[in-house]
């Protein structure tokens, strides 16, 4: 049945011996393209229908073998043209010959897709309309149809063409084509709906089709395929069914039309009966892409995005971001379907990929590299006056100590604070007697208290309040009643929460024992800390956890391993509440909007709150019996920016599988889809002996769902998609207090209570200060410590030597949600504290200036990126606000000062926490290494710049068993021109200016490969950065160290291999947000969007030659054995 053998045969009988195919074809072969040329000039030219189609013949034969290579050649030959001019004067009388129209289109279809041009060329032939006219007088013969199909397919993938198609009756001739299941043939159906499909892609088309009510068509098909295609034989027409509506579902008005036609439950049934069989995934996947696509857009459920605490600033700079905010129009939150908003406008409507990381991600690639070399190069402009630096001396004072009254022996006597500025020191009470008002016997040595579960049964779990007294004076008052820790404004006990008066079932609480485990926590201590933090929200609430603290496990947590098709189920469940509305509670259990919104204590509902330092919970839906939607309040001041989460369930039933969904995440990607789990602290467990946060939760992953922002909310020109994190939960005990958190929560309490622990580990041989830096915004204080070793003795040459340390400059917890950050920096402080000979040597080497916490304001307030101000610190380095950015304003004068005093620190270290990748690694700076990067002339390439960036990197990678070299980069980025990083290294002259930046998952590499990251690996990463600071100053020349402004010779460079640097981009990893393998999920994600089956692409070019085959059915049959 194959029309070229029938053709050749038929060819072969009549043509003269002159022009016999075998002939032409040598001469072809021997000449190159000088006979493509011959062939084709005789084709113009010649008027007789049988040598017309003789060459037609050949030219079929030749492009079928020879791959693209000699397509390529007709086509630069101008074979194109001439092929459409012939089929244009042929189609001009019809009936036109058969066989001709035949051998015609069939060269069409290979020519088509190797010509750029095509498209254009065929329009401007008047081509499409002799085609179209073809199909339609031929719809019985499938002979020509099925070329002319293809034809109409390759010309459609051109958008004018598209719509001139359509207005000459395509599409209705499509639909004439398409009919129910039927086995006989597949090809032309397939052909058929993959030509629709792409005609399809036009809007206009798709409103067309709309119009005349092809989407249900095109349901009841699928449908019918699916209730008939049993064996699954035809996978690849359900595909192209499915392919259809999604092009048509890309129009606001295919959407409507695809809700009003029942889509949702007609697709989501079929795609429930597909999951079983693994083979229909692409189904699945094409049909969920379609659902979530008309799922209809929704605004979050809550009266505005802004945040709901607000934070008067003490002037609002116009133009800023709280400007900004608060000048929108109101109802600014709600979202407009965009899309459709210039309906005019053609094609790209695939605005609903999943790729929208790659605007902010991925273009930083090349274009975010700092070229300007001026920018790379030190400056120190906009240093303050040397008489404005001057105050900054006072957090200098080991600079001009004499030390001479101190008695070296003595250890009381070596608190320099203390003895130079008393006032300077906030003094903490630490109440000796508590007083009476409830059972105070928290640790009952003797037994007086009731020990947790003696008699079996779960201990109720109470609060405790503390009253504090209106002149803000503590006395420690301890009464257990209900729920929480409670810390009580009123003198009287008068509860914040009127629930709580009653006292008389006071149970008693347990404090676990961890004095022996947790040297610097101290329950009471923290609670004296709670007392004078000041949060926006005024919280009088403290989180249990935080109270009994956290006792690192010793168990493994693997990165978790993820199963096959979570995120498609988890979708699937969404679709549901669509499709199943009065399955849906949707009941509010927790609304910080509606302070008196009813807690319905039906035992039905687990009870939330977060109303705690570094809570941040806002909202809490019950939308089925064991599932709730929560949403987190954006930081203070701004309408976005939250990820970090902390908060408290109970009411729990055990045993039970609870699914959470948070659904106002902004990324569009999270290392919880590459198998971290979220934190959990039980307070049952905790008062059994397990006081400890754990890696918890099942079914984990996050997608893109159905809640967006306006484009104006969003401060962009699009709308913006929210995206859900869920994880599921079983709790194992009755009567629990719960607490989860995004990563190991570290308050700013937590911070004052571990640094009043450590001052208290002084020995005569350290010299240890804590400066206030600063008031925050919010009121508190930014602690800035001094360690180093005392002088041995106060003369002169040990002065000198004293003096004469370099300075090292950490910092910490600019960003609140990078909670990990601050337990590296614990690590560090208490490693500096310990008493070690390293340590000792340690501080006789260098003297430390530690901010530990840059952004006490947005730690308190459970913020995850910003300050009180509303904006991000770690970008105002450059030009720091005194009034709106003071940790970071008086950090840099701090540094101007050294420098300004000859005392630039040798390092400068700000601690960071990165969501989305693995391990610990560091950012440092660069000339070299970024001219290199960009590929810019070399000439450049004579920029001084000496390798000492490098060692302390280098050092970690052989120290730390978490740190990864290979993740390090040294280039410095436009976007990043205003972090401690840059700035630091710029303008202050710091060579080794890093940021370090530790995973908030886990490792892929070294001794903690694929397991999860916990507080011990943090805390030893900030021990360990201590020790190869040690080993830094070993590899550093003396002479550097007294003149490190100068430009030196490094002495490094004996640990670097100098070979090297000339290749040393490919040591450097570029900063990407994203570097993760792609894995199962992922794969099942994207393939959401990138249809396998593009028409435009490479294998359907392979299609078209399959369907011109005898054996064209094979593509079919092959798909019928994978089944
Ligand atoms: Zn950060």
């Amino acid at each position: 049945m194959d029309y070229r053998s029938h053709a050749r045969r038929k060819t072969g009988g009549l043509c003269r011996p002159s022009c016999s195919p075998e002939k032409t074809r040598k001469e072809v072969v021997s000449k190159g393209s000088g006979g493509m040329e011959v062939i084709l000039s005789s084709l113009e030219n010649t008027r007789d229908l049988q040598t017309t189609l003789n060459i037609l013949g050949i030219l079929n034969e030749l492009l079928n073998v020879g791959g693209g290579r000699r397509t390529g050649v007709f086509v630069s030959k101008g074979g194109t043209a001439i092929l459409l001019q012939l089929l244009v004067s042929s189609g001009k009388d019809p009936p036109a010959n058969e066989e001709l129209m035949l051998l015609i289109h069939s060269l069409l279809i290979k020519v088509g897709p190797k010509d750029k041009k095509f498209g254009v060329k065929a329009r401007l032939n008047g081509a499409l309309n002799v085609t179209v006219n073809l199909v339609k007088h031929n719809l019985q013969n499938f002979k020509l149809l099925l070329p002319c199909l293809q034809v109409l397919r390759v010309y459609s993938s051109n958008s004018v063409n598209a719509v001139s198609l359509g207005k000459s009756g395509a599409l209705e001739i499509m639909f004439e084509i398409i009919g129910p299941f039927s086995k006989k043939s597949t090809t032309l159906l397939k052909v058929t709906l993959d030509t629709l499909a792409s005609l399809l892609k036009s809007g206009m088309n798709a409103r067309r089709a709309v119009d005349r009510g092809y989407l249900p068509t095109l349901l009841t098909i699928y449908q019918d395929w699916h209730r008939n295609d049993t064996r699954h034989r035809h996978v690849v027409i359900r595909k192209s069914i499915l392919g259809c509506i999604k092009n048509l579902t890309n129009i606001k008005l295919g959407r409507k039309a695809f809700i009003d036609s029942n889509g949702m439950r007609i697709l989501y049934n079929a795609s429930t009966e597909c999951l079983p069989v693994r083979t229909l995934d692409p189904l699945v996947n094409t049909s969920s892409l379609i659902m979530r696509k008309c799922f209809p857009k929704n605004r979050l459920p809550l009266p505005t995005i802004k945040s709901v605490f607000l934070h008067p600033l003490p002037h609002v700079p116009a133009g800023g971001p709280v400007a900004q905010l608060y000048n929108q129009p109101p109802g600014v939150d709600d979202v407009v379907d965009e899309s459709d908003e210039n309906e005019a406008t053609e094609v790209d409507t695939e605005n609903d990929t999943e790729n929208e990381e790659d605007e902010t991600g991925h273009k930083s690639q090349n274009d975010d590299i700092e070229t300007d070399i001026n920018k790379l190069r030190p400056r120190q402009i906009s240093m303050r006056p040397f008489d404005e630096l001057r105050v900054y001396e006072h957090f200098c004072r080991e600079f001009t100590e004499n030390f001479e009254d101190n008695d070296f022996e003595s250890p009381r006597s070596v608190i320099p604070l203390l003895s130079v500025n008393p006032e300077l020191h906030r003094s903490i009470i630490i109440p000796t007697t508590p007083t009476s008002s409830g059972p105070q016997n928290r640790r009952s040595p003797q037994g007086d208290a009731l020990p947790p579960k003696s008699d079996g049964s779960p201990l109720e779990l109470d609060s405790i309040s503390i009253s504090k007294s209106p002149d803000g004076k503590s006395d420690c008052d301890l009464v257990y009643s209900l729920g929480r820790l409670v810390l009580d404004g009123g003198v009287n006990g008068g509860s914040v929460d009127g629930s709580q008066e009653d006292g008389g079932e006071q149970a008693e609480l347990e404090v676990p024992d961890t004095a022996a485990l947790l040297p610097l926590h101290d329950p009471d201590l923290y609670l004296e800390m709670v007392k004078s933090t000041r949060s926006v929200p005024g919280y009088t609430e403290v989180a249990y956890p935080d109270y009994f603290g956290h006792v690192a496990l010793n168990l493994r947590e693997p990165i978790l391993e993820r199963v096959y098709g979570v995120q498609r189920m988890k979708i699937f469940q969404d679709i549901e509440r669509l499709i199943h509305p009065s399955d849906i509670l949707d009941k509010v259990v927790y609304d910080l909007d509606n302070q008196s919104c009813p807690v319905i204590d039906n035992g039905e509902s687990l009870k939330f709150n977060s109303k705690f330092e570094s809570g941040n919970l806002r909202k809490a839906i019950q939308v089925r019996k064991f599932e709730y939607d929560l949403i987190l309040n954006s930081d203070i001041n701004s309408n976005h920016y939250h990820q970090w989460f902390y908060f408290e369930v109970g009411n729990m039933r055990p045993g039970v599988r609870y699914r959470f969904n948070i659904i106002n995440c902004e990324k569009s990607n999270s290392q919880f889809n590459y198998g971290m789990q979220v934190l959990m602290y039980s307070v049952q467990d905790a008062i059994n002996g397990r006081p400890q946060w754990v890696r918890t939760g099942s079914d984990i992953c996050y997608y893109k769902n159905n809640f967006s922002r306006s484009s104006i909310a969003a401060g962009g020109q699009k709308g913006k998609s929210y995206f859900t994190m869920t994880f599921t939960v079983t709790f194992q005990h009755k009567d629990d207090v719960c607490y989860f958190a995004y990563h190991y929560p570290y308050t700013y309490s937590m911070l004052k209570m571990h640094l009043q622990k450590l001052s208290a580990l002084r020995t005569a041989q350290i010299y240890y200060r804590q400066d206030d830096l600063c008031e925050t915004l919010g009121g508190n204080s930014c602690p800035l410590l001094t360690i180093t070793a005392m002088p041995e003795s106060s003369s002169n040459d040990h002065i000198s030597q004293f003096r004469s340390r370099p300075v090292v400059f950490l910092s910490a917890r600019v960003h609140p949600g990078e909670t990990n950050s601050s337990w590296v920096m614990k690590g560090t402080l208490e490693y500096l504290m310990s008493c070690s000979p390293q340590a000792q040597s340690l501080r006789e080497s260098y003297i430390f200036k530690i901010i530990p916490m840059l952004n006490p304001d947005g730690v308190i307030n459970g913020n995850h990126r910003c300050s009180l101000s509303g904006e991000d610190l770690n970008r105002q380095w450059q030009s720091p606000n005194a009034e709106l950015h003071p940790t970071i304003y008086h950090a840099k004068s701090l540094l101007q000062y050294l420098r300004a005093t000859g005392r630039t620190p040798l390092v400068f270290c700000d601690y960071h926490g990165h969501s989305r990748k693995k391990n610990v690694f560091m950012y440092g700076c660069s000339i070299k290494e970024t001219v290199w990067q960009t590929n810019v002339n070399t000439s450049t390439c004579d920029l001084q710049e000496d390798l000492g960036y490098r060692t302390l990197p280098k050092l970690l990678s052989q120290m730390a068993p978490a740190f990864s070299l290979s993740s390090c980069s040294f280039v410095v980025e436009r976007s990043k021109e205003a972090t401690a990083r840059v700035v630091v290294w710029r303008e202050i002259g710091v060579q080794r200016s890093y940021t370090m930046e530790s995973t908030l998952c886990g490792c892929d590499q070294g001794k903690y490969k694929g397991l999860q990251i916990g507080t011990n690996e943090l805390e030893e990463m900030g021990a360990q950065f201590c020790l190869a600071l040690l080993r830094l100053r070993r590899f550093t020349s003396p002479l550097e160290l007294h003149n490190h402004n100068s430009h030196l010779v490094d002495m490094d460079n004996d640990l670097i291999d100098t070979r090297s640097i000339p290749n040393v981009t490919s040591h450097t990893t570029y900063v990407l947000d994203e570097d993760e393998p792609a894995f199962l999920e992922e794969v099942d994600y994207s393939a959401e969007s990138n249809d396998d089956n593009d028409p435009d692409l490479d294998p359907d070019l392979q299609d078209n030659h399959a369907l011109l085959d005898p054996s064209s059915d094979s593509e079919f049959s092959h798909q019928d054995s994978l089944n």
